[in-house]
């Protein structure tokens, strides 16, 4: 069962990640409010797949992202982006992260995200 980890100061979004992904089979294993939190997880739980959010307080998306790159240069993820936030998903972009989904976000879009970073 893969395994997702969802790096979020919104618990809300924890549960719409939990209601899109757990129904097709994945594990949604812990919500992480922060990136600094996120990272001591990622070591924790070691997830096939992160949602990471852009807007978060003491760590944002972008130095998570680069974290999360130091740590396992394939790591997977999929960035959920708000409104207002094009200027760092460039810069997201520019770091390698290659799924971006736009919230709110249809179940099935993020599911297609995450299908597709794990190939299937
Ligand atoms: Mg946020």
């Amino acid at each position: 069962m893969a395994k997702v980890l969802v790096i979020d100061d919104s618990p809300f979004i924890f549960k719409a990640v939990k209601k899109a992904l757990e129904p097709h089979g994945f594990e949604v294993v812990d919500n992480a409010p922060n990136g600094q939190i996120g990272l001591e997880m990622y070591d924790k739980y070691s997830p096939d797949v992160i949602t990471l959010d852009v807007t978060m307080p003491v760590m944002d998306g972008i130095e998570t992202a680069k974290g999360l790159f130091g740590k396992n240069p394939n790591v997977k993820i999929v960035m959920l982006s708000a409104m207002g936030d094009d200027v760092l998903m460039n810069e997201a972009k520019g770091l390698g992260i290659k799924q971006f989904v736009s919230k709110p976000f249809k179940p099935e879009d993020l599911l297609q995200s995450v299908n597709s970073l794990l190939g299937s």
